[in-house]
């Protein structure tokens, strides 16, 4: 495990009722933390302009302001590194205060710019496809060091930009982070905070089935299931969790779960050449996901070094989603997006790998990134 915690707090750690209690504990009444949280917002507007501090604060008393500044930092996470894909995808490597570095990315596509956001540094779910997995896990972020992956990425898009959908997709498993998380989406959704809708955020898990259930009952977001595989013995091995939460409780799970109405949970569906592509698969997907609101998204395998695996060709991919909509399942096919700057699912911890000497010097990048 890296480092641990710096010893003052950044106040985006802290969950606006407790912000309150502190400032209550200080001598201030409560509608004061409410300012502060607003506040909160408004800082980070300045910090694109590198200029949030407490001292800006200045409707506050400025026995609170102190109060704040003795115990409390405004963080913001520095940009070690921005990638430029062809097709406009971005890709943000953060260093964060002990040295561990996580990634972000933005992708437009068509009417839409979503960022994909990780949760950890590395991860522990051990998937044999993903490259993150690679790591293990370093540790878990922090409700500010999430947050300051929207900052961030907010910072770098022009005016006419704005991000509309959040997923978290990026390094790491969501659901095992769950305190953090949690206060992340607090702040994300609440009017105090960034005011987005939870309809616009995804959360994707490789299906931490007690985890699902709490996220549902507390956030109306969206609900993604890294699936992959359709039998036990070959989901054992693709997503080793599943020893843990076999398909038959996990799908149990989804059809108990908390849905609003007309949401379908998302499964993912990573396809491997002749491992989890053929035919029979798909009838048994269809089969797998016919008691459920769902709709599947076919993925194309991003491959690195270090994997046995191989992409299947488009033509079985689109075999395989013509079984799924004979079986009467919506799929769609995810295209693989910003490939030249490695900022594809599952590719973040190659992606350092590769670049692992840049962390030096802006201009070492490989394969003509363009970088800012
Ligand atoms: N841990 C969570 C979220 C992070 S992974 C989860 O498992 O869902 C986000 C998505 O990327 C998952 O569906 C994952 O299976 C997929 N993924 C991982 N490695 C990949 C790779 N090399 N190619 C394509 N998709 C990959």
């Amino acid at each position: 495990m890296a480092a641990s915690a710096p010893t003052v707090r950044d106040i985006r750690d802290l969950a606006l009722a407790e912000i309150e209690e502190l400032v209550i504990a200080a001598g201030e009444r409560s509608f004061r933390a409410k300012q502060i949280a607003s506040w909160l917002w408004i800082a980070s507007w300045l910090w694109r302009r590198r200029a949030g501090s407490f001292d800006e604060m200045r409707e506050l008393p400025l026995a609170l302001r102190q109060f704040l500044k003795q115990n409390f930092k405004i963080g913001s996470l520095p940009l070690a590194h921005l990638a430029r894909a062809a097709d406009g995808t971005r890709k943000l490597l953060i260093r964060l205060a002990d040295g561990e570095q996580i990634e972000s990315v933005i992708i437009p596509t068509e009417g839409r710019v979503t960022l994909c956001i990780s949760s950890q540094a590395g991860c522990a779910m051990g998937c044999t496809f993903c490259a993150t997995a690679l790591m293990g896990l370093h540790r878990n972020l922090g409700t500010a060091e999430i947050l300051g992956q929207v900052i961030a990425a907010r910072r770098q898009l022009g005016e006419e930009e704005a991000l509309t959908n959040y997923v978290f997709m990026g390094m790491g498993e969501p659901l095992a982070n769950y305190p953090r998380l949690s206060r992340t989406l607090d702040a994300m959704t609440a009017e105090w905070g960034m005011g987005i809708s939870p309809r616009r955020i995804t959360v994707s898990t490789v299906g931490l089935v007690p985890m699902m259930e709490r996220l549902l009952t507390d956030f109306q977001v969206n609900l993604a299931v890294s699936l992959h595989a359709t039998t036990d013995a070959l989901r054992d091995r693709l997503a080793p969790i599943n020893k843990r939460y076999p398909l038959a409780e996990l799908i149990g799970a989804c059809r108990a779960l908390p849905m609003q109405r007309r949401r379908r949970i998302m499964f993912e569906y990573v396809m491997l050449d002749g491992v989890n592509d053929s035919a029979d698969d798909a009838r048994r997907l269809s089969k797998l996901l016919a008691p459920l609101r769902a709709k599947v998204n076919l993925i194309f395998f991003n491959p690195f070094s270090g994997s046995s695996f191989k992409p299947s060709p488009r033509a079985r991919v689109e075999d395989f989603q013509a079984i799924l909509h004979r079986g009467n399942l919506t799929a769609t096919i995810r295209e693989s997006r910003g490939q030249d700057i490695a900022a594809a699912c599952g590719q973040l911890y190659a992606a350092q790998r590769g670049a692992g000497e840049k962390q030096t010097s802006r201009d070492s990048s490989p394969r003509g990134l363009r970088t800012e």
